[in-house]
């Protein structure tokens, strides 16, 4: 089945406590977009300047992405984004971002890509991902991740966006930020009242958790032994997550749910054992599966 994301695409700046890169690739819907090729084809839309590298391009049409909805800005320049995390490697502060063409993208759908039954609209402005919506017909699945940034400078275009949504997926501070509430299955609840119809939130080291009006399931986060950048992890999760889903045709019950949260989680643990895309250009779809096993048994009792 077809998926469809729309997300920004950046040059990101990242600094660790040990380490720093610049200008490397990033945004939303790459790490999506790398994390899904491992589960079937995947069409990508979003926004970049005259700075983007072919050689991305040809990476992930390597990985059956397919980048016809990428648009490449005349004289533009990229999306930028620079942020420092703490010792914990969990926090992280962001130290600059530069919209530069995201700032004023109006996303502009091919026409085969309107029909796609699967459609995540990863983290960018609520307005950008109405407006691809509105392109849309009759999709199977429309799920949506959103950030504080929102939560705090676009909440009546968030709101809008989330009526028209299947799910949201979105981090625990977040959640609470989004609803006052103070734990996360009290704020998730009040999430259902505003639209979707499931929301899964993510618990960084703590895994994550599915909610909807009858069911609910956690997965624990794959104890991983190497955190090099945690960036793209979330993006990379609803990858993983959504890719799966969309690779099971539109089966949409609760082993299969639990089996998504666990090839979202697997590939989260994947990207942030390496800078950028570099562990994600080192594994294969195996690698995926071998590491399933060990937390099949690590997570079962
Ligand atoms: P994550 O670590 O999953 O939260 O995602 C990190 C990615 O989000 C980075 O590669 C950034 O380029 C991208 N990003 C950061 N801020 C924004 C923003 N305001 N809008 C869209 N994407 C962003």
């Amino acid at each position: 089945m077809t998926l469809l994301v729309i997300g920004s695409v950046a040059y990101d700046t990242i600094e660790t406590p040990t380490a720093k890169r610049e200008n490397i690739l990033g945004g939303s819907a790459p790490y999506f977009s790398y994390a899904a090729s491992y589960f079937g084809p995947v069409q990508m839309v979003g926004v970049v300047g005259e700075d983007w590298l072919p050689e991305y391009t040809e990476m992930f049409a390597k990985n059956g992405v397919d980048t016809a909805g990428l648009e490449i800005v005349k004289g533009g320049k990229t999306f930028r984004w620079s942020g420092k995390y703490r010792e914990n490697m969990n926090d992280r502060d962001t130290l600059e971002t530069q919209l530069n063409v995201l700032g004023n993208f109006q996303p502009k759908l091919p026409e085969n890509y309107r029909r796609s039954q699967f459609v995540f609209l990863a983290n960018m402005a609520p307005s950008t991902g109405l407006t691809a919506l509105g392109q849309i017909q009759g999709a199977d699945l429309v799920v949506a991740d959103t950030m504080n940034l929102w939560i705090d400078t676009a909440r009546n275009d968030l709101d809008a966006l989330l009526k028209r949504v299947d799910g949201l997926v979105l981090n625990d501070s977040e959640a609470k930020m989004l609803t006052g509430e103070l734990h996360i299955t009290a704020a998730a609840r009040k999430i259902l009242t505003m639209g979707p119809k499931f929301v899964i939130v993510k618990k960084g080291e703590h895994g994550a958790m599915f909610i909807s009006e009858y069911e609910m399931y956690v997965v624990p986060a794959f104890p991983t032994e190497t955190v090099v950048d945690p960036t793209g992890a979330g993006d990379s999760f609803a990858g993983g997550m959504m890719g799966y889903l969309a690779s099971q045709r539109g089966n949409f019950d609760g082993e299969t749910i639990k089996n998504a949260l666990v090839y979202g989680t697997m590939t989260a643990s994947f990207c942030v054992e390496g800078f950028g895309f570099e562990r994600y250009t080192e594994i294969t779809r195996d690698d995926i599966e071998k590491r399933r096993e060990t937390f099949r048994k690590i997570a079962s009792f």
